[in-house]
């Protein structure tokens, strides 16, 4: 007896192979009726027998596709003679997710070494499971004469299988093969290279030579990780210190000898987004990640990367981001030639253009679930979550690691990482970023609430005011960390303890806010309930580059000789304490991160940093070498964290020549129990059970899991970022979710 059903179905279902994919189950099932791509999603009305078997199977949706929900209804049998591909109503609905770019497909992969296959060894070779999307998209509705595959008409063979429903390359937008598609070619210096480029490109690798790349969504560096010379030689072109340099793995056997992976980690690794993980060491690549308990991993994602592997390139590369030191990744090939020139010996460049830069993406597995710390590549635009709003949003983020967030039908599409805006080139892709987003959405910027941060000096606060915008809504730093918290789970009158610890953020008060907590909802806002105890800092956020800068105003109470032995301490911090004395230049601050960087100070990181977040960094490969587990005192008392006998105990315990490790741990120990006692304590008197963490502090995964064991012992619920970044990669999401229940205040 036949039945029949309408399915409606939203999500990222457009262009990643969806109706084929339906197409394919009908058949399988006998159904009959049909499924089109409508402006609010894709539609489906079947008929038949095998319904159920039919809605089962749709739970399961080829790799790329992200269901957000399916609605099913029964409707009355019209009698369809079969199934069919209807064509599509307007796809420039808002609602029309851009997919991110996709890891090659293990079908494309068999292909792609299949002597008997048309596309061998081609690699530009994908199908709607797999390729590029985000990176290749001009405009909507996605079609190939809005991508950068525009200037290449397909071949007979590659046509038929576009136009085959039945064909894994059904509307695959990007599809080629050698004969239509694009190639690539080596260049190396005035020789154009076509024979034979990635065999030659793979030599060179072999020989120590540095390689710019043309990747998905830019440029990569490339050299041999075990290769020392080579990697110290790429470290002096790109005037990069001591920064850790990202590794590409050939497979997941050649990353088990290199580091350790728990099934979890191994799962992202290998994921469809293959982003860089952060794992623990196994063995010491001379200069790739000085000082640092993990290296940042990859897997080939790109018909390419696999075959360079094959060519023998070695089986372990550094690859970095292609661009002159702290500028964005390079991604056009004329801009490569001229800004990388004096940094590779060859570039291996590909014909297909690539419209905008996605760098690769960060995450990391904590007690809580796998966390992503930067986001792009792989995740970017996707929407991380849905806003009860029909107003558009657009938040702008944070000065440093920014994305911003646009909010469309209440579908919040946060960007790909951008970059740090004091930066001039950077300030350039967030301008670009912010006209990309909204005219593929079809965004009026004259319609919309723009958010940004509180801070009147940032640059994004400063181009948030040029932006001709309905409103503007300021929102505080660390209010945003906490509610992207709480955006993610769609939480937004869930009243919580929150946790906000990071470097900087300018406070309702003025000063230099950073070890923050608060009571509250996004619905309702936050109240600031306890915080650091305050400190003067010297010269404000430049003090971030100098551990013995920042450790001045928290010393102060503290009369002592910091230039002689166990201390040791430059000239800088005398001069920051006479600067001090006579009150020049001095800040107001309850920055964690800040004292973060004292302690690494008195446990010898005297030096400048040479990137952000280093000491904090160093301490907690520090206190990984422990031996023994003592506790410092952290004291929270009337809802402050008094530093003071920490501190002391640290400078004793030095002078009693207590090891450095040792003393990391108890820090970090000291530290985890304050965040749980007082967690107990505050969540008491205001009724609560569940706590937030946020802020760039809570990419210290040693930290973590300390909160979470103790944390476990008492019962307490702790939500922590998963999707955004836990550090100011994040702030534009919880921006958006504080703007979309607060925006009328402004
Ligand atoms: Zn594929
Ligand atoms: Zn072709
Ligand atoms: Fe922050």
């Amino acid at each position: 007896m036949d039945k029949a059903l309408k399915i409606h179905i939203t999500g990222t279902v457009q262009g990643v192979g969806f109706r084929p994919f339906v197409y394919r189950l009908a058949q399988r099932y006998q159904l009959r009726g049909w499924v089109l791509n409508g402006a609010d999603g894709v539609h489906i009305q079947v008929e038949g027998a095998a319904l159920d078997a039919f809605v089962q199977d749709l739970q399961s949706p080829p790799p790329a596709a992200q269901v957000h929900s399916l609605t099913v209804s029964p409707c009355a049998v019209e009698g369809f003679a079969d199934f069919r591909i209807r064509s599509s109503q307007s796809q420039t609905s808002p609602t029309v997710h851009i997919s991110p770019d996709l890891a090659l497909c293990a079908n494309c992969l068999a292909e792609l070494f299949d002597p008997h296959d048309s596309r061998y060894h081609y690699p530009y070779i994908n199908c709607t499971d797999c390729g590029p999307r985000y990176s290749i998209i001009e405009g909507l509705p996605y079609d190939r004469p809005l991508t950068s595959m525009k200037d290449w008409t397909l071949c007979a063979e590659c046509a038929a299988e576009y136009h085959d429903p039945s064909d894994r390359r059904f509307h695959a937008q990007p599809v080629a093969c050698a004969r239509c598609g694009p190639h690539y070619f080596l260049q190396q210096g005035e020789e154009k290279i076509l024979e034979d480029a990635i065999a030659i490109a793979a030599r060179l690798l072999r020989q120590g030579h540095i390689l710019a790349i043309k990747g998905l969504g830019g440029y990569h560096l490339a050299c041999d990780a075990r290769n020392p010379v080579a990697v110290q030689k790429l470290r002096e072109r790109k005037f990069r210190k001591e920064k850790p340099f990202a590794l590409m793995v050939a497979d997941v056997a050649k990353a088990r000898a290199l580091v350790h992976f728990s099934p979890e980690e191994e799962h992202v690794l290998s994921s469809v987004a293959r982003p860089i993980v952060l794992l623990a060491k196994k063995v010491e690549l001379e200069h790739v990640a000085p000082q640092q308990y993990d290296y940042g991993v990859m897997l080939p994602y790109t018909p390419l990367h696999h075959l360079l592997f094959a060519a023998d390139a070695p089986d372990t590369l550094v690859m970095t981001s292609a661009n002159r030191s702290s500028e964005p990744i390079c991604y056009r090939d004329d801009e490569a030639m001229t800004q990388l020139s004096a940094l590779a010996d060859a570039f291996l460049i590909g014909e297909r253009p690539i419209v905008r830069r996605v760098d690769d993406s960060v995450a990391r597995a904590t007690p809580f679930g796998i966390s992503i710390l930067r986001r792009a590549r792989g995740y970017a635009p996707s929407a991380v979550t849905n806003l009860p709003t029909q107003q558009p949003i657009l938040a702008l983020g944070a000065d440093l690691k920014n994305s911003i967030t646009l909010v469309v039908d209440g579908n919040a599409f946060v960007s790909q990482h951008l970059g740090d805006l004091p930066q001039y080139a950077v300030q350039q892709a967030f301008k670009e970023t912010i006209h990309d987003l909204t005219r593929m959405y079809g965004v009026d910027i004259a319609e919309v609430t723009v958010v940004h941060d509180m801070h009147p000096d940032y640059v994004s606060s400063q181009l948030a005011l040029e932006l001709p915008a309905k409103k503007h809504v300021a929102v505080q730093h660390h209010h945003a960390h906490v509610a992207s918290v709480l955006a993610e789970r769609q939480a937004w009158h869930k009243k919580v303890l929150a946790f906000a610890f990071d470097g900087t953020g300018y406070g309702t008060d003025g000063a230099v806010w950073g070890g923050e907590v608060f009571v509250g909802s996004i619905a309702t806002g936050f109240a600031r309930v306890a915080h650091l105890l305050e400190a003067k800092l010297v010269g404000g956020d430049a003090a971030a580059r100098y551990p013995v800068q920042a450790a001045v105003g928290f010393l102060a109470a503290h009369e002592r000789d910091m230039s002689a032995a166990p201390f040791h301490f430059p000239e800088r911090y005398q001069q920051a304490t006479r600067l001090l004395a006579n009150n020049l230049q001095v800040f107001r601050t309850t920055s964690m991160g800040r004292l973060f960087d004292t302690v690494a100070a008195l446990l010898g990181f005297t030096e400048g940093i040479s990137y952000e977040g280093q000491a904090a960094i160093q301490l907690e490969t520090l206190a990984r070498r422990a031996r023994h587990a003592p506790v410092a005192p952290f004291p929270f008392v009337d809802n402050r964290y008094d530093y003071r006998p920490l501190l002391e105990y640290l400078l004793e315990a030095r002078r009693q020549g207590v090891d450095t490790a040792s003393l990391a741990l108890a820090f970090h120990q000291g530290l985890a129990r304050a965040i749980a006692e007082s967690a107990v304590q505050l969540c008491a008197i205001h009724q609560l059970d569940t706590v937030v963490l946020s802020g760039g502090v809570f990419q210290n995964r040693l930290l973590l899991e300390l909160v979470h064991g103790l944390c476990a012992e008492l019962g307490l619920d702790m939500w922590v970022n998963q999707q955004v970044p836990c550090n100011d990669g994040g702030i534009s999401l919880g921006q958006a979710a504080l703007g979309c229940f607060h925006g009328s205040a402004a």
